[in-house]
């Protein structure tokens, strides 16, 4: 069995569209027929509520994923979406930034957990918390690339620079193979100069790493989320569902999938 592709969903900045990303990236990728579980790594839980996994069902989540060797493929839940599974966040997941520090190998607990877990899963998506903390470390470690969503406003690639000499130096500490899989730009806005503007900064700085794929900003996307489903299965036809597809497809292609609907597996 092939191994899992692993994309972290990260930007220290809040907002700007990790989450959002992450659930429809994983819709988008389970439509194309690969088995997808995201794991919810933020305590705010978005990820969790926006798939439809509300407070009641979070006892057991990825803060036993972190830090119990013996749980294991139980975390897994089933979303409503075929073919994607998520582990939620529990409600001790805000602690576990402070108690990981304590904890053996505590860069690679992710990493190890995702060992025990992932046999089946083509690709698994990590939504991290807006830091750069442990968690965000631990997803870096663990993933094989990284997926960073950037907001079409302003100051948004403040801070950007950061995070790539992050990504950098968990690839020379930890993980060599580290990539970054795709820049995606969100909430684009075309009646916006400024959406443009932060396009073509983006690109310049960043070349071909920019997917091709914008994201609009589509308020179908956002009342998904509090429908708890992906844009694709709430409205399938909105333009935020349609581009979210193609992003995925682009992803897919970027990474060298073989679609599964194509070869009809
Ligand atoms: P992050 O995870 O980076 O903090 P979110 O994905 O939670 O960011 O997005 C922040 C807010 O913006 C959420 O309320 C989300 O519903 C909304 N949002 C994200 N992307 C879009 C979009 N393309 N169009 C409209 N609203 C969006
Ligand atoms: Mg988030």
């Amino acid at each position: 069995m092939r191994a899992p592709h692993i994309l972290a969903l990260a930007n220290q900045k809040g907002g700007v569209g990790k989450t959002t990303t992450a659930i429809n990236l994983a819709a988008g990728l389970a439509a194309q027929g690969f088995s997808v579980l995201l794991i919810d790594l933020d305590p705010q839980g978005n990820a969790s509520t926006g798939l439809g996994v509300g407070y009641d069902s979070r006892r057991l989540g990825s803060y036993a994923l972190l830090t119990d060797d013996t749980a294991s493929a139980s975390l897994i839940q089933a979303t409503e979406i075929p073919g994607l599974s998520i582990i939620a966040a529990d409600t001790e997941l805000a602690g576990a930034e402070l108690e990981l520090v304590a904890q053996d190998r505590r860069e690679f607990c992710l990493r190890d957990a995702i060992a025990r877990i992932s046999g089946g899963f083509d690709v698994i998506l990590v939504d991290c918390p807006p830091s750069l903390g442990l968690l965000t470390l631990n997803a870096l470690v663990a993933a094989t690339g990284v997926v960073v969503p950037l907001q079409c406003e302003f100051f948004a690639l403040e801070g950007i620079s950061q995070l790539v000499r992050t990504v950098d130096r968990v690839r020379r500490a930890f993980n060599g193979g580290l990539h970054v899989a795709g820049i995606v730009l969100t909430m684009y806005d075309r009646r916006n100069n400024l959406s443009e503007l932060v396009a073509e900064d983006a690109r310049g700085f960043f070349g071909a790493q920019v997917m091709d794929t914008l994201i609009p900003r589509n308020i179908r996307i956002s009342e998904a989320q509090s429908h708890g489903r992906p844009a694709m299965a709430y409205d399938p036809k909105s333009s935020g569902a349609a581009a979210y597809q193609a992003m995925a497809d682009e992803l897919v292609t970027r990474l060298g999938l073989t679609s599964k609907k194509a070869i009809g597996a």
